[in-house]
């Protein structure tokens, strides 16, 4: 299963809705619930054309109670680099399906060495472990 690199959620869906209570959100404030952006840790957020904003993910609520309570929400999960590692090394595989070399890899994702290694571990980790869906 391909990590979720959609970057923000409720992207391109119309009306956007809040992440937290669902309430639909509008552009005008007068019609209703204005839209809260959040910028939530997600290592499992990678951004195909921001890599500077891997690890974020940008949420949006109806109020400055639903944000806090995304926000808590998020950081209760744990934030796991070597996850983000291993979203990085699919991003590059994936962008170059003829492979790359180690050090090539190794440029194209920024990472050093152990890095690298702790994402493939988890790569592999992920293959063997049963689905949670
Ligand atoms: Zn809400």
């Amino acid at each position: 299963m391909p990590p979720d690199v959609r970057g923000a959620s409720g992207k391109g869906e119309s009306p956007a809705r809040c992440d937290e209570c669902g309430t639909t959100l509008w552009v005008e404030p007068d019609r209703g619930a204005y839209p809260h952006p959040v910028v939530l840790p997600d290592s499992s957020a990678v951004d195909l054309f921001h890599p500077e904003e891997d690890g974020q993910r940008v949420g949006m609520t109806c109020s400055q109670e639903c944000q806090r309570a995304l926000e808590k929400r998020f950081m209760q999960r744990p934030f796991v680099r070597a996850e983000l590692w291993a979203c990085r090394l699919e991003r590059a595989l994936r962008a170059r399906p003829e492979g790359l070399k180690p050090p090539e890899l190794l440029e194209e994702t920024g990472l050093t060495e152990a890095q690298m290694r702790a994402g493939f571990e988890w790569l592999d980790e992920r293959r063997r472990r049963p689905s949670a869906e």
